[in-house]
């Protein structure tokens, strides 16, 4: 009996092995690792990547740059935002983008199991304590766009977020505009294009009425996707908007999530 429990066991493995491939592949390189490593990130990547530390914004999370005096990031005194407190985990440098894009572009949709676990442990230690929620929201894609990728990167990111914060995760926000992309347009050109584009369906007014809301997102920039959202959740009724990215970007021509 132990042959065959044993055998049912290695067999059991080697589907898991066959289903779950980013357990021997880097996903940041593609390198062949063993299932050690955390996210499934080889330490060659692990050592390249600029994750967030102390030196973030105050305000939405970005990194701020060496040498920076203030506490709160260039875009955050020029805007006012409309989410409470954002957080991210990597910068969106040349390394980390080569990755996300895998993840967006060429259906590495497994990356998101990765790369939830990696956005629940940035936040996991002060949750409770400097952060609360009630709801987890992703940044929603237009439905043209969504049937074209086949995913929307943002809602598989905040399925493993809620999963391991034990929070219901909902499609409360839609995009009723499809966007232009926005890469050449400066901050007040991104906010213009924003307006209106986003409304919360009428079957979840009631669900996020009063309730503090995590908004998940891939990539943070400029953060006028950020900020349009926060405003449409918080005039349908929502108490708070907290925003958790994947990665966020400076000034070296990194966009918001749907602008690639
Ligand atoms: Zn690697
Ligand atoms: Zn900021």
């Amino acid at each position: 009996m132990k042959i065959v429990g044993s055998a049912i066991a290695a067999l059991a493995d080697f589907v898991l092995d066959a289903v779950f491939p980013a357990n021997i592949y880097c996903i940041g390189c593609g390198a062949v690792i063993d299932k050690s490593h955390p996210y499934s990130l080889c330490g060659r990547c692990l050592s390249h990547f600029h994750f967030a530390s102390d030196r973030t914004c105050l305000k939405c999370g970005k990194l701020l740059e060496e040498g920076y005096q203030h506490s709160i990031c260039r875009d955050c005194r020029t805007f006012e935002r409309e989410f409470e407190r954002g957080y991210t985990c990597m910068l969106y440098g040349l390394y980390e983008k080569e990755m996300i894009r895998a993840f967006k572009y060429k259906d590495r949709c497994y990356y998101a199991y990765y790369l939830g676990e990696l956005m629940y442990d940035r936040i996991a230690p002060i949750f409770e304590e400097e952060i609360r929620a009630d709801i987890v929201v992703p940044v929603p894609l237009h439905r043209k766009k969504l049937a074209k990728r086949g995913y929307n990167q943002a809602e598989l990111l905040a399925q493993e977020v809620a999963a391991r914060l034990f929070l219901p995760e909902k499609k409360a926000l839609i995009r009723t505009v499809n966007t232009k992309p926005m890469s050449r347009l400066s901050g007040i050109e991104r906010r213009e294009n924003l307006q209106g584009a986003f409304a919360v369906p009428p079957q979840y007014i009631s669900e996020i009425k009063q309730k503090c809301i995590l908004l998940i997102d891939d990539i943070f920039t400029s953060g006028s996707t950020a900020d349009a959202c926060a405003r449409t959740l918080k005039s349908a009724g929502a108490s708070a908007v907290v925003l958790l990215s994947l990665a966020a970007g400076g000034n070296s021509g990194a966009r918001d999530g749907d602008e690639l």
